[in-house]
């Protein structure tokens, strides 16, 4: 039987990732009455394994097929021995798929912290570049502010979160408030050096969430390599350990773990939303709870499921939606497309796992195609970047046997590797709906993900391939290995815009604040508003137009508008 808590919050935040995070902050320390729905467990320091050696796990993390039996989606990415249990179990939470576009939806955390516990860290601004490309270029809609709007929110956060990296001055990608950048390994500044010098193209230190100095009792990066197992020194930004511990120290936001949330509940009669059904995932049972505001910070696809279990007889399509877009226009990077090479490895040593510094970053390759003051490209539209990283290993591969092969194991291979991240146009094709025939353990409806490849990003896939192949030649690689895979099964964990955000209720599901259109008291403030998905990584704009969107919130609050 469904259980009412009369309390009233003033506002609940549904999900502790990214979004979450600064939402709860934002508010609690403005002095709302915050309560913070997770499906996941608590998270906490002692669940931190970045020092910990593989053989004091039980299957020495070399076991992958124990943990695809319950994780065979998750386990395809950042997911291991070392930290499974924070990631869904995907027989117990299922998503569905059309037969001929599969879709790996990777990083579906359960845990306070969200995808931050996982992430890769590169914070990339967004430029006019990108929020008035569709001006540019006809495709897709303009976002519904400029950059100058989001600029200060920008640096507010970059502040907070503690950014390393260096200052280019371009335009199309702008410089953050860093910190010192993680230095480049040698190999690296020649890839840099040379890139620049022969093909004009800039390659940058990785703009990283890990600390180069201390920030708010939080340590600088000691370069132990392995963020995505925690940090006991929270040297990386997780909101688990930074803004949603803030919220809770302001000692108005209540964090109610297990809480897989249902729906939205809506008085229809005052069209206004009050509350959530959530099933508590340890007893099963459903329960409600009230409050003056709703806002979704669920991780995109996770936010859309929720509006669209929440139909109502004046909504039947999906709460809020009555634009007809809500579930459409879904976004996710191509990034199946990069190169490697060999290098001299400088006096570099090898080391086995755990035996030297590993530090967590490298490089990062800003856009080239289709850029300011540069003709459009005629392959296709909007552009890619590159994350990049350089290694020094053993020659595992060597031939031979004996001294010969002991000798030839110890010659070091320093390599370089690049990956494509290129911007996905933002098409109605390409959605999620309600699967009417599944449902999760918790008896809620799952989504059924539609996702292709377009003409575009297939030019683009292949621009990608040919230019790490080109870039590495050009910075004097050997045993060049370049590729342009097809994306499938398509798969990002940058997914973004089906919910959008636009000036126009006709279009657009919510408006340039994340409030819905349709119903005042309901804000999505995650990567579902974002209109288009530009190729630089989402989350550190995630969290600006959260806080942007936040204060917006306050003001209304102040003059009694909910
Ligand atoms: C391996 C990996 C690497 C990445 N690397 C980068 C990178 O380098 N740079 C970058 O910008 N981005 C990166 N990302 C993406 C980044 O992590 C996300 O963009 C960001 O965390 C999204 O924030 P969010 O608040 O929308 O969702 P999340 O951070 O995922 O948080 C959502 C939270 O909501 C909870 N939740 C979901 N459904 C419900 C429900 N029904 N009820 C209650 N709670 C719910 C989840 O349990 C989760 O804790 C990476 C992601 C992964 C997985
Ligand atoms: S590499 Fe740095 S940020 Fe990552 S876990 Fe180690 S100390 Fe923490």
């Amino acid at each position: 039987m469904t259980q009412r808590q009369h309390h009233l919050y003033d506002v609940i935040v549904v999900g502790s990732g990214a979004s979450g995070g600064w939402a709860c902050k934002r508010l609690a320390e403005a002095g709302l009455k915050v309560a913070l729905l997770e499906a996941g467990k608590p998270q906490s320091d002692e669940n931190f394994t970045e020092h910990k050696p593989p053989f004091e796990l039980k299957y020495r993390n070399k076991a992958p097929e124990i943990l695809r039996k319950t994780r065979p989606i998750q386990s395809k990415f950042a997911c291991d021995e070392y930290n499974a249990d924070w990631f869904a179990n995907d027989l117990e939470e299922p998503y569905t798929t059309p037969s001929d576009k599969p879709f790996d939806w990777m990083g579906r955390l359960r845990i306070t912290g969200g995808r931050t516990n996982v992430w890769g860290r590169l914070c990339l601004r967004f430029s006019d570049w990108d929020f008035k490309a569709a001006s540019r270029d006809g495709c897709g809609e303009d976002w519904p502010l400029s950059y100058k709007d989001l600029q200060p929110y920008y640096d507010l956060v970059e502040r907070y979160v503690g950014i390393s990296g260096s200052e280019e001055t371009i335009e199309h990608l702008p410089d953050s408030f860093f910190q010192p950048p993680i230095p480049l390994t040698c190999q690296e500044t020649l890839f840099r050096e040379r890139v620049r010098e022969k093909l004009g193209r800039v390659v940058t230190h990785a703009r990283a969430a890990n600390l180069t100095q201390p920030l708010n009792g939080r340590g600088p990066c000691h370069y132990c390599g392995p963020c995505e197992r925690g940090c006991m020194t929270h040297s990386y930004f997780n909101s688990a350990f930074t803004t949603v511990a803030d919220a809770l120290a302001s000692g108005n936001c209540m964090l109610i773990s297990n809480a897989m949330v249902y729906k939205v509940l809506v008085d229809s009669a005052h069209n206004r939303a009050n509350g959530v059904l959530y099933i508590d995932r340890v007893t099963r049972q459903p329960q409600e709870l009230l409050s003056r505001l709703v806002i979704l910070c669920a991780q995109a696809q996770e936010s859309v499921r929720i509006l669209l279990n929440s139909a109502t007889r004046e909504f039947p399509n999906g709460l809020a939606n009555s634009s007809g877009v809500l579930g459409h226009y879904l976004t996710a990077h191509v990034r199946s497309a990069g190169g490697s090479g060999e290098f001299p490895s400088m006096g570099t040593k090898p080391s086995v796992e755990g035996g030297g510094p590993r530090k967590p970053t490298g490089v990062y390759i800003a856009r080239f195609r289709n850029i300011p003051n540069s003709p459009p490209y005629k392959k296709f539209l909007r552009g890619y970047g590159y994350e990049g990283e350089s290694s020094t290993n053993f020659d595992w591969k060597a031939p031979g046997f004996g001294i010969a092969y002991k000798k030839a194991v110890r010659v070091p291979r320093t390599t370089i590797s690049i990956t494509g991240f290129g911007e996905v146009l933002p098409r109605w094709e390409n959605f999620v709906e309600l699967d009417p025939g599944v449902k999760d353990i918790y008896g809620i409806p799952v989504l059924k993900i539609h996702m292709a490849d377009g003409e575009n990003e297939r030019a683009m896939i292949q621009d990608m391939g040919d230019s790490a192949g080109e870039m590495l030649e050009a910075a004097g690689a050997k045993n060049i290995c370049s590729y342009a895979h097809p994306s499938a099964p398509r798969w990002a964990l940058h997914e973004a815009g089906i919910a959008r955000m636009g000036s126009d209720p006709k279009n657009s599901v919510l408006n340039q604040f994340q409030q819905t259109h349709d119903i005042k008291n309901l804000f999505v403030m995650d990567a579902a508003g974002f209109p288009s998905n530009p190729c630089q990584n989402p989350t550190l704009t995630i969290m600006a137009l959260c806080v942007r969107s936040c204060d917006f919130l306050m003001s209304e609050f102040k003059r009694n508008v909910f």
